[in-house]
């Protein structure tokens, strides 16, 4: 093609970074992991009504295979450190939700046995307020994630193991 003829309908052009955050972004999948009442509405958001395989969001049962976790209900002491196995053995890039008044501050349940935030312990990038949250929140705090996935800066290098990703500013 001549520099002087136009590129027409059928080219795009794009940077490596936002062809690598487009991927992500709409190939999401969370763990298939609850731990309280929250679970339930999470589950809910899964089904058919709300139809979260539209935006690639698919639910995985395997750490190994999911680059979200979605924290969704109380988080126990005694809970807390299966919580960081699993978080562990998901691979890079991946990240964190915290659904609903339990996970996002430790919720109604200010005692000895509750962790006051799943922050204490994990990187959050989205916070979903409530209890519990509506499905309709949850879905909109993924879109958020995605939103926020595509503001990453050196996706591309980090890919291909040069540098680390550079997530937005809060
Ligand atoms: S935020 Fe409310 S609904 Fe969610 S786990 Fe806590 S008590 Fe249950």
């Amino acid at each position: 093609m001549g520099v002087d003829q136009p590129l027409g309908d059928n080219i795009i052009t794009t940077s490596l970074d936002a062809l690598v955050n487009w991927s992500r972004k709409s190939s999401i999948w969370p763990m298939t992991f609850g731990l309280a009442c929250c679970a339930i509405e999470m589950m809910a958001t899964g089904a058919s009504s709300h139809d979260l395989d539209r935006f690639g969001i698919i639910f995985r049962a395997s750490p190994r295979q999911a680059d979200c976790i979605i924290i969704a209900g109380t988080v126990t002491k005694k809970m807390l450190p299966v919580i960081k196995t699993v978080y562990e053995q998901m691979p890079e890039p991946k990240w964190v939700v915290a659904m609903g008044a339990c996970a996002c501050s430790g919720g109604v349940f200010d005692t000895y046995s509750v962790v006051q935030g799943i922050d204490e312990a994990l990187p959050v990038d989205v916070y979903i307020p409530g209890c519990p949250p509506r499905p309709e929140a949850l879905l909109y705090g993924l879109i958020k994630l995605r939103e926020k996935i595509m503001k990453e800066k050196n996706s591309f290098g980090n890919a291909i193991g040069l540098g680390e990703r550079l997530e937005p500013a809060a």
